[in-house]
């Protein structure tokens, strides 16, 4: 028996419908508002979108399940596009010190290290655990697709143990969409000879991912290791051959440029691009690679990282998305709300800019745009029901949460907590 869903009367529908591939320059300010709209949801598909009262009087609505969402802002789930999900400890000893200290910089590659080496000995029980309670948070903050990487590359053993935890996580009710981050925190004898390391990871452990049932997406973090030029270039190549879609982190250092190499991989995304030229923002234009900013992570260090040039991309033509980042070091928010609202302060975004970067263009940067990122007829119904009747007071305010009801695949998977007043 098909299931049927009506989410009717919504004051501000947000669509994000539009072509096929990311949008760029003016198709990112267009969110496709359809005023007093309704979807009809069946089988967790979304099968009409338009005026509620054409909707709610087509046959299939009339026994369909309703929710009334007036006065509210209805829009597709966030796809939170690059995030270090698995992590044993978040470092805060040595985030109070930097404090103290007023220091400014970035964790050294040794002090990554060190964190990644705790996170080699925890038991995957724990990554689990710890893992579950941020995907519930990202959850109750509207977002309905995660993208989560490994990373680090310690040994074989544990890279393969993260994916397996990342695979226990899929669906549970997010979708989880698994990178392997590899060639991060070479640590011990291989740091000596990461050449003849990586020459391993190409060899032996990228073929075992090409053969795996659940695909995942090949990363790597320019700047972090000493893997460097054309291993990289032959890392990310050999990955590709095998059938597997590539990123690269790029741009977060200065004097560290990857995008060339990311045009010649055909990457589908570059991410971070802090430190950004005028050259390479104009080969990003010319190129269906999505640009994923992460403002959240530099607002984390005060005064020490500069924002991502989103300005100048966004009129050159760049297909720009936006995720939070999440990092046990690097950037401690679950919340695209948050971004989106440093997005419209320090990336100069407007907030139809920030909300399709968040949803559709990020949707592309990780290859679910076919199913995910826009209310359209066809795709997953991963919608949002929120308690603003205007979508620009996402943007306006910062750090509250302005979710009243969250649905994957047309099931009410959250629902705003109840705060018992009067006690
Ligand atoms: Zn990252």
């Amino acid at each position: 028996m098909s299931r049927s869903l009506l989410v009717r009367g919504a004051r501000q529908l947000l669509t994000l419908r539009g072509g096929s591939g990311p949008r760029r320059g003016a198709a990112l300010r267009e969110p496709g508002i359809i005023e007093d709209g309704a979807i009809l949801i069946r089988n967790g598909s979304i099968c009409e979108v338009g005026p509620s009262r054409r909707v709610e009087n087509l046959a299939d609505a009339r026994d369909a399940e309703q929710i009334d969402a007036a006065g509210r802002v209805v829009m597709p789930g966030f796809v939170d596009s690059h995030t270090h999900l698995l992590f044993s400890e978040v470092g805060l000893d040595w985030w109070e010190e930097s404090l103290a200290q007023a220091e400014t910089g970035m964790p050294t590659r040794e002090e990554l290290a060190g964190a990644e080496r705790q996170k080699d000995a925890t038991p995957a029980r724990r990554l689990l655990s710890r893992a579950k309670r941020y995907l519930n948070q990202m959850l109750a903050q509207g977002s309905t697709t995660v993208e989560a990487k490994t990373g680090f590359a310690v040994d074989a053993a544990s890279e393969l143990r993260m994916l397996r935890v990342l695979e226990q996580l899929n669906g549970d009710p997010l979708d989880l969409i698994p990178t392997y981050l590899g060639a991060h925190g070479i640590t011990g004898p291989e740091a000596s000879r990461p050449d003849i390391y990586l020459e391993w990871v190409c060899g032996h452990l990228l073929p075992g991912l090409g053969r795996r049932e659940w695909p995942c997406f090949v990363d790597y973090a320019a700047g972090w290791t000493p893997v460097q030029g054309e291993s990289v270039r032959r890392y990310l190549q050999t990955a590709r051959n095998l059938g597997l879609s590539v990123k690269l982190h790029s741009g977060q250092f200065p004097n560290e440029h990857n995008v060339a190499t990311a045009l010649e991989c055909g990457a589908v995304s570059v991410d971070h691009l802090e430190f950004t030229g005028a050259a390479e923002i104009e080969a990003l234009a010319r190129s269906h690679i999505v640009a994923t900013l992460t403002p959240a992570g530099d607002f984390h260090w005060p005064d020490g990282r500069r924002y991502a040039p989103a300005r100048e991309m966004i009129d050159q033509g760049v297909a720009v998305a936006l995720a939070t980042g999440f990092h046990p070091r690097e950037c401690p928010s679950t919340s695209m709300q948050l971004v989106i609202a440093l997005a419209c302060r320090y990336l100069h975004m407007s907030p139809a800019e920030a909300v399709a970067a968040a949803t559709i263009n990020a949707a592309h940067a990780v290859q679910r745009a076919f199913r995910a990122g826009s209310i359209e007829s066809g795709k997953d119904a991963d919608v949002l029901i929120l308690n603003v009747g205007d979508y620009r007071e996402l943007a306006y305010f910062a750090g509250g949460n302005a979710v009243w009801k969250v649905l994957k695949r047309g099931r009410v998977v959250y629902e705003e907590g109840r705060i018992h007043h009067g006690v």
